[in-house]
């Protein structure tokens, strides 16, 4: 008997070497394959006919081969085929067509998807590469003509090349829901699916795959059929569920309860350089009730670059630091680790307390670090600012009481920081990050932490000039930047690489995943004329990449000559790093050239140029974010964009966002829709689920839903549920973290 857990190898017509080919598409069971879904469907019960067809449109048009025939022209080899239904006909073109040369008689009929296009004689329409299906006649296999002819028919993406496409997939998904039948367990309470007006799961699955004559074609291509609902909502259901079994968990742990007497707020506002915003305030306000409790708490501290994120956080360790706790702060790179630990200590040298800050980062020499461990076990320091090595060193800590994470879009998942801490209390977590990640998508995915947004700026900042600059006008660029050095202040410029073609080093994870798909476009397209090319694109790509060190070399012997340059990268020994950085911030140095190691959080007021050579090469949050270290102070500044070569229409499109908007929720958006979730939070990284059916920028509502539907659920599980039903959400949510997450401590 099969189930949802049987592996896909024992299912009918799949032996262990097409098994092995879907394990590398992450198919491993019945279920997996079950949820593989149409990515469209084609109505063959209404095709279309030849004569209402407008060109510009999408269009499944079932039709007849009339003839059909090779073209060889100069440039390639051109597959003509001419389709007819009763008087009409239309020509349909596949370019390097070679292969589908003697696949096609004259009578079949065939499925064809397509964009319908003008013929050039102006009269009629042709099809340029349109899919292309054979049906199959009265002779054919009847299960084919079942599945294929005079209803509506999923189209699959291939889960192997032309083996395993759709026609295999619709068979085998047919075969198993036959099996199958009535025998699909439900995974959740019937009163709640009636509630919703959602369909149980075997009948999702049924007809998600194979729906029914008359369901409407914009519904089902838009994923949002009672089907589809159910199946995305089921899945967002069980995140959402575990995310709040995650929280009420941790509810239920014994965190400090700090107090917040007047003497400690007289400290909190003895270190404050400025009136701090209202937003600031109110952040304040709220991670101080959360440390009162004596709950731990757990909550994301969300501003966009330049709100002032990093004053309240350190308010919040003064306040573990004056009940008599340590407090740790971790940073994504030793550069801001240190930027952190030389403002800390200028902000805190104000008070009259003696506040004990250690600096702990990787690259520091053994004995020193061994020395600061010590001093952090024994309790010799109150206020630790650290980069990685404070999990990875095994640091342990006298009295920790509250940790604060830096950029956690760089870290990952939290649960990495169960850290360093002896016994007693858990330690409260305060995450800080400057990604602008969409309000819903914030609420929803971190449902296991709370939520503080500053959403105002420091009073003073003037907004920021952006401007795409060509670079054949890189001598004002370079002008304007002496100007701007002239009148007292300083500029960065920002490479994608760090050194030449020699050695083509990308700094830190700069390589966007949009164009690395160029590149494989790229790639495969010259694969074609041959391996020769696609080498040579690969090397005069990179031969016309400037990098930080070269420009570095030039620019301080022409263009900016007489002027104090610097130059910061990755690749620097840290003490290296720390000097340029103290040197920059000191005003010693007037124009920096680094790469993205100044992304995050590097904080020079004084600087008020931002130029970014290759800013094609750049994602949307990262150019937000490199743009974000001007109009830090009083000064007018300006960010200068400057792209070197050829744009996609995607590179076009951040390009103009960037000079557009300054909002970053607006950018942040946008950046999502361009790249997806997935790539959005930088992949697994960040702790973010591979849907398998569902897709967060279409699903938001669902999302939400989800959200309320599984506190209540917890809140009230009673109510809708039958005792066997609970038992079955919470086994199947224990089932579905462990696979997803990796995590046994959901259920
Ligand atoms: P981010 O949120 O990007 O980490 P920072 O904390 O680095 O921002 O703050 C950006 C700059 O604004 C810093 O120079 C900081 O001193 C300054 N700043 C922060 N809050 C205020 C405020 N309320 N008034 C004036 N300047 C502020
Ligand atoms: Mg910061």
């Amino acid at each position: 008997m099969l189930t949802l857990e049987t592996p896909v190898q024992f299912a009918k017509g799949i032996g262990p070497a097409i098994a092995k080919t879907l394990a590398e598409k992450n198919i491993a069971t019945v279920e997996d394959l079950l949820l593989h879904l149409p990515f469209r469907y084609e109505d063959r019960l209404n095709p279309r006919a030849l004569s209402e067809l407008k060109p510009g449109e999408m269009a499944s048009v079932i039709a007849e081969v009339r003839g059909a025939a090779l073209l060889r022209t100069r440039k390639m080899p051109i597959f003509e085929m001419t389709v007819g239904q009763g008087i009409s006909s239309m020509k349909c073109l596949w370019f390097h067509g070679t292969w589908l040369r003697d696949k096609f008689q004259p009578g079949q009929m065939v499925a064809l998807f397509g964009k319908i296009e003008p013929s050039r004689s102006g009269r009629g329409f042709k099809m340029m590469q349109p899919q292309i299906e054979v049906l199959p006649d009265g002779h054919d296999d009847a299960m084919d003509r079942l599945l294929e002819v005079g209803r509506i028919t999923p189209v699959y993406e291939s889960l192997s090349g032309s083996r395993l496409a759709s026609r295999w997939i619709r068979r085998i998904l047919w075969n198993l829901l036959e099996e199958m039948k009535g025998t699909i367990p439900e995974t959740l309470p019937a009163a709640l699916l009636a509630r919703l007006n959602l369909p149980g799961r075997e009948q999702a699955l049924r007809t998600v795959h194979f729906p029914a004559a008359g369901t409407p074609m914009s519904q089902l291509q838009a994923a949002a059929t009672a089907a589809h609902r159910r199946l995305i909502f089921e899945e967002l259901f069980y995140l959402e569920l575990g995310l709040e079994v995650k929280r009420r968990k941790f509810q239920e742990k014994t965190g400090v309860a700090f107090t917040t007497s007047e003497k400690v707020r007289a400290a909190l506002r003895e270190i404050l350089p400025f009136h701090p915003t209202s937003a600031q305030k109110r952040a304040l306000g709220e991670i101080a009730a959360d440390m009162r409790r004596p709950v731990p708490m757990r909550r994301l501290l969300q501003g966009d670059v330049g709100s002032g994120k990093t004053i309240v956080a350190l308010q919040a360790m003064l306040i573990a630091i004056e009940n008599g706790y340590q407090a740790a702060l971790m940073a994504p790179t030793e550069i801001l680790a240190t930027q952190h630990y030389l403002s800390a200590r200028r902000v805190l040298e104000k008070s009259s307390r003696h506040y004990r800050i250690t600096l702990l980062t990787g690259s520091l020499e053994e004995d020193v670090k061994r020395l600061r461990r010590r001093q952090i076990d024994d309790g010799e320091t109150d206020l630790v600012i650290g980069t990685h090595a404070l999990i990875e060193e095994k640091v342990e800590f006298a009295r920790l009481g509250l940790v604060v994470v830096d950029e956690q879009h760089r870290f990952g998942v939290l649960q990495r920081f169960r850290l360093m801490k002896k016994d007693g209390a858990e330690p409260d977590v305060l995450v800080m990050t400057a990604t602008p990640i969409p309000r819903t998508l914030a609420l929803s995915l971190y449902g296991d932490l709370d939520l503080s947004v500053l959403d105002e700026l420091p009073p003073g900042r003037t907004p920021i000039v952006t401007r795409q600059v060509p670079d054949q006008r890189s001598d004002e660029v370079w002008g304007f930047v002496r100007g701007q050095v002239a009148r007292g202040h300083q500029a960065y410029v920002v490479y994608p690489v760090i050194e030449g073609p020699k050695d083509d080093q990308p700094e830190l994870d700069f390589a966007e995943p949009e164009t690395e798909d160029e590149s494989a476009k790229t790639a495969k397209k010259s694969a074609r004329k041959s391996k020769t090319d696609s080498l040579f694109a690969k090397v005069s790509s990179r031969l016309q990449l400037k990098s930080a060190t070269d420009m570095y070399e030039r620019l301080r012997a022409q263009e900016l000559s007489g002027l104090r340059v610097g130059l910061l990268h990755g690749r620097l020994s840290a003490d290296d790093k720390e000097v340029v950085m103290r040197r920059f911030q000191r005003g010693e140095i007037d124009v920096l050239i680094a790469t993205t190691v100044i992304e995050v959080g590097v904080d020079v007021p004084n600087a008020t140029v931002m130029v970014i050579e290759h800013a094609e090469r750049f994602g949307l949050a990262q150019l937000h974010q490199l743009r974000g270290r001007v109009g830090r102070g009083a000064a007018k500044s300006y960010c200068i964009l400057m792209p070197g070569g050829k744009l996609s229409p995607l590179a076009e499109e951040r390009l103009v966002a960037m000079v557009r908007t300054q909002d970053g929720f607006e950018l942040a958006e946008l950046d999502l829709q361009l790249r997806g979730p997935g790539e959005f939070f930088g992949t697994r990284q960040a702790g973010l689920p591979d849907f398998r059916v569902a897709n967060l920028v279409r699903d938001g509502a669902l999302l939400e839903l989800a959200k309320e539907e599984s506190a209540r659920f917890v809140k009230k599980a009673g109510e809708e549920a039958t005792p066997e039903e609970k038992a079955r959400v919470w086994s199947r949510l224990k089932e579905a973290w462990q696979r997803r997450y990796g995590l046994a401590e959901a259920g």
